[in-house]
């Protein structure tokens, strides 16, 4: 087998799939390692994914923005429960 010269399999450190530096973790959409500097942060939901740029560019932001218009749904339908709480509890004093 000589293609197995040397195949970066020292340590089990993973390198970034776009500048080969060492990378922070997986892309969350399609699990390669990247670094800090080529990946972006969704955030939204119960924790915060690393995409990969390239994922980006491929619409990784529909992820974080699904999440983004779910909270907003949410947060819409607890502003209304807010004030028919408020507007009752004008009412029975
Ligand atoms: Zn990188
Ligand atoms: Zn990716």
């Amino acid at each position: 087998m000589p293609e197995l010269i040397s195949h970066g399999d020292d340590g089990g450190i993973a390198l970034c799939v776009r500048c080969g530096a060492v990378a922070v973790g997986p892309c969350a959409r399609c699990h390669s390692p990247v670094c800090g500097d080529c990946c972006v942060l969704t955030e939204g939901g119960a924790r915060t994914w690393a995409v990969c740029l390239a994922c980006e560019d491929r619409g990784g932001r529909a992820l974080g923005g699904a999440w983004r218009g779910l909270v907003l749904w949410l947060l819409g339908i607890l502003a209304v429960l807010l004030v028919l709480v408020v507007a009752l509890g004008l009412l029975v004093r």
